[in-house]
């Protein structure tokens, strides 16, 4: 099938020139235009992208009632020498596909996907500044439309894809705890989906685990709650002795595209890299032999998000954190293959 031309409507004046870089919420500025599509009798229609607008839905919206919502989170960068591309789409097109396959929702086109996002970025990029450590953050979702209240797959969807400016911000390293209680995804569940629901479920637990100190959970498996699993929005990686490793994946753990990127980076430097199950047991024993550990998030948010220190049945442990350890290292190097410092010899940057 051919790639449907997407007509533009172009929004008269930016936002940009008022929007504050230096001082910003994430998440609370759209930039001036997004992309949409409805589905209808089968098939994807009428892509546009018009002024950021507000949406007209039923309340009896399915979306709305039973949860078919799925989204993508991936970003677009400036380089050095002010080239503008969008990191790994290809690998989130894959991703956002499978999860509307879960979720019983229609597939978007490879190319579809790409040239919305390719088009959406040409007319954005100037919110990408040259000077500032800024990035486009862009938001692709589909929700059912269908105004029915009984319980059933919608026929009608919308795909919207919409983009806000994102700092390459420096995070704080955070405080963890296992959790051993609560579950986040059972095997055969839909762990592996980026889907509204599986957000919405992780708010108490860990609205619980901030009350006492925590600043995230890592949750554990839904079966014997004794091997990690991820981390809200992130995957999790350790580094023990000169090995990284993180759990493989499975119907319940999400196939994050950064720890995808640092597992390749770390094979490309000829590091040891496991993916396979790792106990909370495994990682105290660890601390007791007064081994270094490394303990890491990864996700496209905040590429690696270091832990400081971690509880593990009541327990809390110091995972190392120094400037010279490794995953800040496999940080370096994802970001300096998407700015252009170094060879992107995976072809990652997707440049418009
Ligand atoms: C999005 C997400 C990740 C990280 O995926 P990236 O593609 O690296 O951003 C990890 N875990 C969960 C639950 C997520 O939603």
């Amino acid at each position: 099938m051919e790639t449907q031309a997407i007509d533009i409507h172009k929004n008269d004046q930016s936002k940009q020139s008022a929007f504050n870089y230096d001082d910003f919420n994430f998440g609370t500025q759209p930039t001036d235009h997004l992309f949409l599509s409805e589905y209808d009798h089968g098939n994807w229609t009428s892509p546009r992208i018009v002024p950021t607008q507000h949406f007209s839905l039923s309340p009896f919206a399915l979306c709305l009632h039973y949860g078919q919502t799925v989204f993508e989170g991936m970003k677009a960068f400036r380089q050095d020498n002010g080239h503008v591309h969008i990191f790994r789409p290809e690998k989130h097109h894959q991703r956002f596909n499978r999860s509307l396959e879960r979720m019983c929702m229609p597939p978007i086109e490879k190319e579809h996907f790409i040239n919305a996002l390719e088009e959406l970025v040409r007319l954005e990029q100037h919110w990408i500044p040259q000077d500032k450590e800024v990035s486009l953050y862009m938001r692709p979702f589909v929700f059912a439309t269908e105004p029915r209240l009984g319980v059933k797959v919608a026929d009608n969807y919308t795909f919207c894809i919409t983009c806000t400016p994102m700092g390459l911000y420096y995070p704080k390293p955070v405080r963890v705890k296992v959790e051993t209680q609560y579950v986040r995804a059972a095997e055969g569940g839909v762990g592996y989906v980026k889907c509204g629901g599986n957000y919405g479920a992780a708010f108490y637990p860990t609205q619980q685990a901030k009350e006492q100190g925590f600043d995230q959970i890592i949750w554990t498996d839904a079966k014997t709650h004794q091997f990690l699993e991820e981390a809200g929005t992130m995957n999790m990686m350790v580094m023990l002795k000169d090995t990284l490793i993180t759990p493989r994946l499975s119907t319940s753990i999400l196939d994050g595209v950064t720890r995808n990127s640092i597992i390749q980076i770390a094979r490309d430097k000829g590091m040891k890299v496991e993916e396979r199950a790792i106990s909370y047991q495994e990682l105290e024993d660890a601390f007791n032999a007064g081994n270094r550990v490394e303990l890491f998030g990864v996700g496209t948010a905040a590429v690696i998000s270091p832990v400081y220190s971690i509880q593990i049945q009541g327990k809390d442990y110091s995972p190392y954190i120094e400037d010279d350890a490794i995953m800040f290292q496999l940080k370096t190097a994802l970001e300096n293959i998407r700015q252009g410092r170094t060879k992107d010899t995976h072809s990652w940057n997707h440049f418009i």
